[in-house]
């Protein structure tokens, strides 16, 4: 260690390389969560919305028993069925597993009791604009995911040229700013 005494370190994106010295839970490149293990990525809103839009059709499919029973498990990954189809799935802000209660919380209480119950008082006006706030939110959450510091993350990796700059001769992933 050097006592240089220079600019604070900055810790750098390790899927891209890009300076973490925002405040966002993402990096604002590649939106790998910060704090996370490399390759730990924000789901995409399409994903979000296409899991939301398979609930229902899973739900009659599987005669609403088996829908229910499937739901009970996947809770324990951060998921909904519709979220295990689409491959994405809720956890901490540091990237840590949200576990079975808070997802229970997230799905059920929140979403299912608070939001919905809202919702019928406001015409789907507080439905709609959950659902619609990770686009505007600069940590792409929804109130649900504030209402239990969630966020939801692909479980796909990275392709693997990922890497844009070497951060091998960095192993702290921080390194002094030239300037
Ligand atoms: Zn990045």
């Amino acid at each position: 260690m050097t006592t240089y005494a220079g600019p604070p370190a900055v810790r750098h994106c390790p899927d891209c390389g890009t300076p973490e010295n925002s405040p966002e839970l993402f990096c604002t490149n590649c939106f790998h969560l910060k704090g996370a293990a490399p390759s730990i990525r924000a789901a995409t809103f399409v994903r979000r919305l296409a899991a939301f839009l398979i609930e229902i059709p899973l739900f009659v499919l599987t005669l609403g028993i088996g829908y229910i029973i499937w739901w009970l498990i996947t809770l324990a990954n951060g998921q909904t069925p519709g979220k295990q189809l689409v491959g994405i799935r809720a956890v901490q802000k540091n990237g840590a597993p949200l576990g079975w209660g808070m997802t229970f919380v997230r799905e059920f209480v929140i979403k299912f009791l608070v939001i919905g119950t809202l919702s019928n008082f406001l015409f789907g006006v507080i439905f709609l604009v959950n659902y619609l706030f990770p686009l505007f939110d600069k940590n792409l959450q929804a109130l649900h995911d504030k209402a239990v510091s969630s966020v939801v993350v692909r479980l796909d990796p990275l392709p693997a040229a990922r890497a844009q700059i070497d951060t091998s001769a960095d192993p702290w992933g921080s390194q002094q700013i030239d300037r």
